[in-house]
């Protein structure tokens, strides 16, 4: 596709308005054909946190990064001849392709949640893409409704649910497919459909050649996909994790929340939104060979603290 604009509902001042909001960390709602995305900066520890505040999901599911071209999309992420073709039949669309990250990828590792492969997807809608472009970079876009709560179709919808929580409210009208896109892991030997959604099993096994495999359910076992949410799935460091430190071993690092000394200090204002900002990279920074363990401080379950702790019982439970 070209990068000339597309015809798009949305005035072209408030497209300017909306790249705006995100550049400063913002968040914006905006419609895609598959329901309404609450769209941040995928590249910003920040705005990702941000996203997850504002649909108080009690956990980290990691977030499809949106982009707007496929050659957006190889920048963040392996984009094999599989990957290609696919794209080339399916995007812009319903189709989310999980791939590993390219080393050199912007993404922020608390939209991944950890993991060493990126979502990423194409939406066929001419606000997301012009919204897209009109960033000039990728959007973490969950769907934009309270976590638990059912997908917005309608810019209404996103108004009740989550109001007061976005920044912007771009309205497309009602979403074309209204059900979320189908996710397909390309990191393994075979791919995994992950998730069934817009584009059906059978439009894909005609490009696939054969039916998609389903992950595995028993979670954790050695052969299990990396299916997000299971235990084995996330980025656990190398080094134990003691919970709920309240003094610190020798030789451990402290992974500070609050006021107090630590080697990394999540929010030293003890701000959960900041905090859950800083863990992945905090916790991959202190995995190092010269100490011997993490102690990390107690946090609080308030906000999105009970997301960071549920991370942080994965990251400390005994290793399989
Ligand atoms: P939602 O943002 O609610 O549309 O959900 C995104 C979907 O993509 C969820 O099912 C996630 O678990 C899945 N997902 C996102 N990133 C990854 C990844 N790196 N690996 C596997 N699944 C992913
Ligand atoms: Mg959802």
């Amino acid at each position: 596709m070209s990068d000339a604009p597309l015809p798009c509902s949305i005035p072209p001042d408030r497209l300017t308005e909306a790249a705006s909001l995100l550049a400063q960390g913002g968040l914006v709602a905006f419609p895609t054909e598959t329901v309404y995305g609450l769209g941040g900066d995928a590249t910003s520890d920040s705005a990702v946190a941000a996203i997850f505040a504002a649909k108080g999901r009690p956990s980290f599911n990691p977030l499809i990064s949106h982009v707007a071209s496929v050659e957006a999309a190889a920048a963040l992420v392996e984009f094999g001849p599989l990957a290609q073709a696919l794209a080339a039949r399916f995007w812009p669309g319903p189709l989310t392709l999980v791939l590993p990250r390219r080393s050199d990828s912007p993404i922020s590792l608390l939209a991944t949640a950890g993991l060493d492969s990126i979502a990423v997807r194409m939406p066929d809608h001419p606000i997301a893409l012009a919204l897209i472009r009109a960033f000039g970079r990728p959007l973490a876009a969950p769907s934009a409704n309270r976590s638990g709560a059912v997908s917005p179709t309608t810019a209404a919808h996103v108004a009740q649910s989550l109001g007061d929580k976005v920044g912007m409210i771009l309205d497309g009208g009602p979403c074309r497919v209204g059900v979320e896109s189908t996710v397909l892991d390309l990191t393994g030997p075979v791919p995994l459909l992950l998730r069934p959604g817009g584009i059906a099993l059978e439009e894909l096994e005609a490009v696939l050649g054969t039916r998609p495999a389903r992950p595995s359910p028993e979670a954790g076992s050695p052969t299990a996909p990396r299916a997000p949410g299971m235990l084995s799935s996330h980025y656990a460091p190398t080094l134990p994790v003691r919970l709920d430190a309240s003094d610190a071993a020798p030789g451990e690092a402290v992974l500070g929340f609050g006021p107090g000394d630590a080697t990394l200090n999540l929010s030293p204002s003890g701000d959960p939104t900041e905090a859950a900002a800083n863990l992945f990279s905090m916790l991959r920074a202190l995995d190092r060979p010269d100490f011997t363990g993490i102690a990390v401080r107690p946090i609080p379950d308030a906000g999105l603290g009970l997301a960071i702790n549920d991370r942080l019982r994965r990251a400390a439970a005994p290793r399989g």
